[in-house]
């Protein structure tokens, strides 16, 4: 069945992915992103692809860019089908060197955008009982990292907010929920990481930076030699299978190395569901 599907963050990376894919299976896509001046690399994907992208702008730092570009989306389809919570910046800093700027940013964007554009579609769900919300998150998620604190905080914070609507919208109003918790991902992420740490003064000198430089040579080995990263399109496609299930995971992880670097945590409820019943027959059984 053609679905509406609004996915955040589609300048690049996953999001391009994530669009061509949603429009290859059939699905009415709606890829947005904070500044159409980047509208290039998704227009050449979908054109590639030969699918039909229709871009339009939406920050989701900005309650009233989420709000018009949803209005747009139901004034041309009628309804949004699923949600697709994309966009996301990564941190590296020790909440030493981190400004308290810096920290609301990637809170903002990380775990307040998810909110923002869920909020702006929950009512129109729940009115017509079916939804999807799929939040991409990360292993990071799961296993606190070095430097990463700030960043695996806010991602920490959309698994809470994505878990707890899940134990009682889902079960009441029929709408779905899956975080995606990727482990690395073939994209500009990274360098975009970096290129925040030099803009920012670059790696300080100071009782951390040679942890902080074994964590960041360690991580171009690790990406050169290592199964960590995936292609984007490796992860758009176990995205398109949950858009896809009548029975979606509440979570899952992408790739072997993600399923096994989360095990600890993973291992006694892979998909979330046990604990989203767990909670269901505690609260309201
Ligand atoms: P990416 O290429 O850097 O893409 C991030 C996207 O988010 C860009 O389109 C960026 O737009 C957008 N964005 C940032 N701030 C925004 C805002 N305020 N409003 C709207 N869009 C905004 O990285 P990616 O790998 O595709 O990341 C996609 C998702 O995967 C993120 O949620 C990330 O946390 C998650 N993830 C990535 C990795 C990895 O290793 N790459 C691993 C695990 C999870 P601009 O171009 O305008 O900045």
């Amino acid at each position: 069945m053609s679905k509406v599907v609004l996915i955040t963050g589609c300048s690049s990376g996953l999001g391009i992915s994530l669009a061509v894919h949603a429009a290859q299976a059939g699905h009415r896509v709606y890829a947005t992103m904070r500044n159409l001046s980047k509208r290039g690399a998704p227009d050449d994907a979908a054109k590639a692809a030969r699918v039909t992208v229709n871009v339009s702008q939406l920050d989701v730092q900005d309650s009233a860019s989420v709000a018009a570009c949803v209005d747009e989306v139901i004034r041309a389809e009628g309804q949004v089908d699923v949600l697709i919570n994309n966009a996301g910046a990564g941190f590296v800093r020790s909440t030493e060197q981190a400004s308290e700027d810096d920290i609301n940013w990637v809170m903002d964007v990380n775990f307040m955008g998810v909110v923002r554009c869920t909020k702006a579609l929950i009512a129109q769900f729940r009115e017509r009982r079916a939804g999807h919300v799929i939040t991409i998150s990360s292993a990071g998620r799961l296993v606190g990292q070095l430097f990463n604190e700030i960043y695996c905080a806010a991602k920490f914070a959309v698994e809470g907010y994505m878990e707890a609507m899940s134990s009682y919208i889902s079960p009441h109003f029929g709408i779905n929920f899956t975080v995606v918790e990727p482990g690395g991902i073939a994209s500009d992420f990274a360098a975009n990481v970096m290129n925040h740490v030099e803009e920012t003064g670059g790696m300080l000198d100071d009782e951390y930076l040679p942890i902080l430089q074994k964590y960041v040579s360690g991580a171009q080995e690790r990406a050169a030699g290592g199964d960590i990263y995936q292609t984007a399109d490796e992860v758009a496609a176990i995205v398109m299978e949950c858009m896809a299930s009548d029975g979606p995971p509440l979570r899952t992880r992408t790739s072997k190395w993600g399923e096994a670097f989360c095990a600890l945590k993973t291992d006694l409820d892979p998909d979330g569901k046990k604990l989203q019943q767990h909670v269901v027959d505690t609260f309201l059984s």
